[in-house]
């Protein structure tokens, strides 16, 4: 029997009162597991004056204490990662191995967190005039809420919340309706590693709730991770609010392979980016850019490990790649293939056809491998986000730089190459957010940050690190002098400082 999600609000489970509901199904097998609540306004609105309350006395709290708080965190995290990832595996498809690692990834940056007293303590400079002083501060914005898309349930919503949270504001977390049960559990465990009520809370939905948060007065800040027409809308309306908004988007990461590269290692690195975790990556490499003579040899070692790709369910320890997160979403997927075919692309593996017996209603399909493909092609253009990579051929590095650069998108890139000024000049002329030099994946660690440019974010600000300390905070600056008993009278005019 399909179970019931509800909201995790004031430290505890509670029911969903609004009558909207959607289903969560098992990607594997199509079957429902579970309905999950879509929160309505008034419940949001609840949900926002519990954390109001609760977000005084949490900020007044010694960063030394809210950082004893992460550091529980991290072991209750630690603790369950198996149980984290069996759900996620369950709801959104991805190999147990996998969603392991993306608990990993959540978890570096809960540990940056656990450093936050460090992190927030300002600046102090003496004699800024005389007998003069000034100190800059960070102090929290009170109630945030992040909003996260279905592929890293936990990764992404503990790159905010560990973040808002540790800096000392109340967090409410929208997440995706299609993989709500890890969140719910990451929820319970921030409750049990000492945060008070109303300080992460989890208000499930869809529309509705978003449009709540955007429109709340008392949510002055919205962190956004997912596609980029809703990063958009999220912006645009957040920002109209005069709120402070992070609005992370879509990709299309292209991975320029230079004619000296080591072709094993590309084509390992290519599998794994390309194919893991089905493509549903915002970090997964959707275009692989031949140079020079490279493509035919690429060509003769990608095809066949494409082809021989394991895909299964997300549990089976034998597979390599699962299920796409819905049927719709196979859907969307397999018609950008036909349109590949349709505008001309040569269609060198073709997964659509793939048929796992046991499995018939699961969302499964075949890795999909497409080359000489040109730049005005659909297929080239959108983000597809499934396990279809395409190969486009370069003549030169500096026409290679060049598609890279003309793409709306600006998530992330790579170039695998031996040669150390190619690789240099890659990465200083390259308009995107993320760069891997013989990394396929360059996926900052958490104390540095991350962030696409051009249509891969809107707004300013990567999600984590200092960026992450400076997005939930705002800066105070005080001047101070103290009397010492010489009264110099009112002082109409400005003037220089001494
Ligand atoms: P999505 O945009 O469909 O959903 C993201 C969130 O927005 C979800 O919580 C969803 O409930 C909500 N939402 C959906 N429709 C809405 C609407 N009309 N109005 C208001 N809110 C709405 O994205 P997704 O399919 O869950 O995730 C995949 C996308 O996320 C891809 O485009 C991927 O590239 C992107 N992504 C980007 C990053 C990054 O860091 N740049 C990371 C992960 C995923």
């Amino acid at each position: 029997m399909a179970g019931r999600i509800g909201h995790f609000v004031g430290n505890k489970r509670v029911a969903g009162m609004s009558g909207r509901q959607g289903d969560v199904t098992n990607p594997a097998t199509g079957e429902v597991t579970a309905m999950v609540a879509f929160a309505s306004e008034a419940e949001i609105d609840d949900a926002v004056q519990l954390a109001k309350k609760a977000q005084v006395a949490w900020a007044a709290t010694p960063p030394l204490r809210r950082q004893r708080v992460m550091f529980n965190l991290k072991g209750l995290i630690e603790k369950r990662t198996d149980d984290l990832a069996r759900m996620m595996s369950l709801e959104h498809g991805k190999t147990f191995d996998d969603a392991k690692g993306e608990v990993g990834r959540g978890l570096e940056v809960v540990e940056f967190s656990c450093a936050i007293a460090h992190h927030m303590k300002g600046d102090f400079t003496e004699q800024v005039a005389s007998d003069m002083d000034s100190w800059s501060i960070r102090q929290p914005l009170g109630v945030v809420a992040g909003i996260t898309p279905f592929n890293f349930p936990i990764m992404i919503p503990c790159w905010m919340g560990a973040m808002a949270v540790a800096c000392g504001n109340a967090f409410i977390l929208k997440p995706s309706e299609k993989d709500p049960s890890a969140p719910m559990l990451l929820a319970e465990l921030f409750a049990e590693a000492g945060a008070p009520a109303g300080i992460f809370q989890v208000l499930n939905g869809d529309k509705v709730a978003v449009d709540a948060l955007l429109h709340h007065p008392d949510v002055p800040a919205i962190s956004f991770v997912g596609s980029t027409a809703i990063g958009e809308y999220v912006y645009h309306t957040g920002t109209q609010r005069n709120k402070r908004v992070q609005a992370l988007c879509g990709a299309k990461n292209h991975m320029v392979i230079m004619p000296d590269a080591d072709l094993d290692q590309v084509t390992d690195a290519l599998i794994g980016a390309g194919y893991g975790a089905a493509g549903e990556r915002c970090m997964a490499i959707s275009v692989a850019v031949a140079v020079g003579d490279v493509g035919d040899r690429l060509m003769e070692k990608l095809a066949p490990r494409v082809a021989a790709l394991k895909v299964g369910p997300g549990l089976d320890p034998q597979s390599e790649m699962g299920p796409l997160v819905t049927r719709q979403h196979r859907d969307k997927v397999m018609g950008y293939v036909d349109t590949g075919v349709k505008e001309g692309a040569k269609l060198v593996v073709d997964g659509r056809g793939l048929k796992l017996q046991g499995y018939e209603k699961g969302n499964f399909m075949g890795g999909c491998l497409f080359d000489n493909v040109t730049t005005d092609m659909t297929i080239y253009k959108d983000e597809i986000f499934g396990p279809v990579l395409s190969v486009v051929r370069a003549k030169t590095f500096d026409a290679a730089i060049g598609m890279v650069n003309d793409h709306a998108y600006g998530n992330g890139t790579a170039i695998f190459t031996r040669d150390g000024d190619a690789a240099r000049a890659f990465a200083s002329g390259v308009q995107i957010g993320m760069v891997g030099i013989n990394v396929p994946i360059p996926v900052p660690v958490a104390y540095h940050s991350f962030g696409g440019w051009k249509a891969s974010i809107f707004g300013d600000h990567g999600v984590y690190g200092m960026e992450g300390v400076r997005f939930y905070t705002k800066l105070k600056t005080i001047t101070a002098r103290w009397p010492t008993g010489i009264r110099s009278g009112a002082e109409f005019a400005f003037k220089a400082r001494n």
